[in-house]
């Protein structure tokens, strides 16, 4: 059997490699290199990550880690920096302990902490009295209003929920992105409740807990990639797919080449497509992809001599609510939040900017917006001097919005592809964004290529 995988981000890798023993594969690539947003550069005194930086222990990650022989290239957050920081003014406020995401399940620091004002907290806490209402989706926006309140939405749920998609939280879906919120209600009948119970019965957590379960590469994530492709037979790269057709007993992949000039094509018993919806809509019309517009973020690393920045970096990172009208969404301070990116004597701090509520600040030219990441940093860490590094990433429509209504899409999705067999979709667009989830999705397709019939095969 011949299966085809059209894109070599990490979903398309895992597809292409879980296919490699059990059928001739072949993954065709647009750009240069595999990895798509996965990509470290080693400059300077500086390990640095233009994409992802981590990923959660969950699914089969850590095992496929170690059928590709990275094990002992795993790394954990470093234990003295697990907690985080918000922005309020000019100042960095600790993420209180025990806060999960949007609601405490500690009271104490939670109501110590100012970065909700006395009035939001009282509202807040009146979930616990808050009648509960079956609505079968609902935007993170609206549950946390009529839950927690709009305070809550401003200072906690948008940076800190809804910064992990860089979305617009009146438009993400809570039931495709975070449904234990929705459980918890239905559950406990109020989120503060289920979370107070379920502390009680783990024991006490930190605000850290969760920097526990990320695991990254002392190399960086991009040795993830590269062992990937190094497992495989034949991928081919400035391989941009232009078209596909249905013929008899499978599909015709029509594909330029870019190095070598001229277009081919290629017919196999089955394609599996790693790509953003976009690129596949025009060669599937009919087929109900996801059409919501992507998100578009910039990330800039900046290496500063140790000395230069007087904030202590006590922490992983701090996000910025969209309220606080800053270029920056968010900073990790890389070289506390993992070891081995700088050299001793030396910090890599790496911002975040864009994002579906910061297109504007995406949008200025790559100097001024430099400028501005380095006057938010001036004014929140106050950093003296200009950087002696700097690697901007700009990763246009990267990030995939699951808005309202995005789970009974992905079930219309999967009825219309029943009718197409040999047809399978990987990747962040369907089922989860993170490292993990675009994994098991590539896995999940090169399952279902292996079992599907084939129409004309024999
Ligand atoms: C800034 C940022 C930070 C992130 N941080 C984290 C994190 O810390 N942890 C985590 O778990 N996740 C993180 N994510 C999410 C995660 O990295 C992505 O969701 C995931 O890597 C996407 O993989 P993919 O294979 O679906 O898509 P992509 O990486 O986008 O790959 C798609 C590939 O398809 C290729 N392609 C496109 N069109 C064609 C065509 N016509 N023909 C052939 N090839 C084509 C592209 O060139 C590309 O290589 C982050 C994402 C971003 C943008």
């Amino acid at each position: 059997m011949r299966i085809v995988v059209v894109g070599g981000g990490i979903a398309g890798l895992a597809a292409a490699y879980r296919l490699k023993d059990r059928a001739e594969v072949i993954l065709l690539e647009a750009s240069g290199r595999v990895g798509g947003v996965i990509r470290t550069r080693i400059q300077g005194d500086y390990l640095m990550e233009a994409g992802p930086d981590a990923f959660i222990d969950k699914g089969t990650v850590l095992q496929l880690c170690r059928e590709l022989g990275l094990e002992q290239q795993l790394i954990r957050t470093s234990q003295a920096y697990r907690r985080s920081f918000m922005v309020r003014g000019r100042r960095l406020l600790p993420v209180p302990e025990g806060l999960y995401l949007m609601a405490p399940s500690a009271l104490g620091p939670f109501l110590r902490s100012p970065i909700v004002s006395p009035l939001g907290k009282a509202r807040m806490l009146l979930d616990l009295v808050a009648r509960r209402r079956a609505a079968p989706d609902e935007s993170l926006a609206s549950f946390v209003r009529r839950r927690l309140g709009q305070e809550a939405l401003d200072r906690l749920a948008q940076p800190l929920l809804g910064g992990i998609y860089a979305a617009d939280p009146e438009r993400l879906s809570l039931a495709a992105t975070m449904p234990q919120f929705l459980d918890m209600e239905r559950r406990h009948g109020s989120v503060v409740r289920a979370l107070l119970t379920a502390r009680r019965s783990t024991g006490p957590g930190t605000s850290g807990a969760r920097y526990a379960l990320f695991h990254s590469f002392g190399e960086g994530m991009e040795i993830l990639v590269s062992a990937l492709r190094a497992a495989l037979p034949d991928v081919r790269l400035n391989t941009a797919v232009q078209g596909l057709d249905r013929v008899e007993g499978g599909w015709r992949v029509r594909f330029g080449n870019s190095s070598e000039g001229g277009d081919a094509e290629l017919v196999a018993d089955g394609v599996c497509l790693c790509v953003p919806p976009a690129a596949a809509a025009s060669w599937l019309p009919g087929l109900p992809l996801p059409a919501a517009p992507r998100s578009s973020v910039v990330t800039v690393n900046l290496g500063f001599r140790e000395e230069q920045v007087r904030h202590p970096l006590n922490g992983a990172g701090f996000v910025v609510p969209h309220s606080e009208g800053r270029s920056i969404i968010a900073c990790s301070f890389s070289s506390r939040k993992f070891e081995g990116r700088s050299q001793p004597g030396h910090v890599l701090l790496r911002a975040f900017v864009g994002g579906m509520l910061g297109r504007r600040h995406y949008e200025i030219d790559d100097e001024q917006l430099v400028a501005n990441v380095l006057n938010d940093l001036d004014e929140l860490l106050d950093v003296d001097g200009p950087p002696e590094e700097v690697w901007l990433n700009r990763l246009p429509d990267s990030m995939p919005q699951y808005e309202v209504g995005h789970l009974d899409r992905m079930a219309a999705l999967e009825t219309a592809l029943e009718r197409l067999p040999g047809l399978a979709l990987a990747g962040n667009s369907y089922r989860g964004v993170g490292i993990p989830d675009c994994i098991a999705s590539g896995f999940a397709a090169a399952d279902r290529l292996l079992g599907a019939p084939i129409p004309g095969s024999p």
